[in-house]
């Protein structure tokens, strides 16, 4: 067995745990693997231990790897989209994690027509506000998602947050909460389910999972630490 498919074991164990005891299915819980600046052999070694999820945050990188992975995979850009790069994405991607203003939704929507296809979205929020972070404010969120909600072939089904980097995962957990509870709001404001809470990564995903994360996003704890772009 590779190193990434025993650590894919252990990412599940880890996963059955953390849903033990919260008193969740673990089947309730997606795992991606983030292979941002790893190879498509990394990918293939995940897909031999059984992965067939996985996110990519740079549509330039995607695109020159994608095409090198095995097919019949789901494909999520988990970025900053750039208004440049929608019509790549659209391509590439079956999901979009990282929805983050309108203009972004609006020209995601207009590829998808061009294709006569409909496309899956969350919606990135920048719950603990740092400027660093792309994503919508909270309560700016509340007040768009009519104008949204009337936007052609995006199926919205749910919201993504990155919580602030810190060595103690507990400090995420309120930032989980919130995306948790605001989602119960943006579901009757849009009147649709949203049953995606895209939350947790490497360090932080128990924390997440207990929170009540349907999809972790895992990079380095599945394929180890990132080697530096050339
Ligand atoms: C890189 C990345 C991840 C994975 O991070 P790890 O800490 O390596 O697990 C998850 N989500 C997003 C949006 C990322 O960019």
């Amino acid at each position: 067995m590779s190193e990434i498919e025993s650590r894919l074991l252990n990412l599940r164990e880890r996963i059955a745990a953390a849903c033990g005891r919260a008193g969740r299915d673990p089947y309730t819980v997606s795992l991606m693997g983030v292979s941002k600046n790893h190879p498509p052999t990394a990918v293939a070694e995940a897909v031999r231990g059984g992965l067939r999820l996985f996110g990519e945050n740079r549509i330039q990188e995607a695109k020159a790897k994608i095409p090198g992975c095995a097919t019949g995979l789901e494909w999520h850009f988990i970025g900053h989209l750039q208004s440049n790069k929608v019509r790549d994405a659209v391509d590439l991607f079956q999901f979009v994690q990282g929805v983050d203003t309108l203009d972004i939704a609006e020209a995601l929507a207009k590829q998808a027509v061009k294709r006569d296809r409909t496309l899956a979205v969350l919606l990135e929020v920048n719950v603990s506000g740092e400027p660093s972070k792309f994503g919508w404010d909270p309560d700016r969120l509340l007040e768009t998602l009519p104008a949204l909600g009337r936007i052609p072939r995006l199926e919205f089904r749910g919201l993504m947050t990155i919580a602030p980097y810190a060595e103690d995962p507990e400090l995420a957990r309120p930032v989980f909460r919130r995306l948790r509870e605001l989602r119960v709001r943006c579901s009757d404001v849009l009147g649709l389910p949203l049953p995606v809470l895209s939350m947790g990564m490497s360090s932080d995903m128990e924390v997440a999972i207990e929170e009540g994360s349907t999809l972790v996003r895992i990079g380095t704890a599945l394929f180890g630490e990132r080697p530096v772009p050339q």
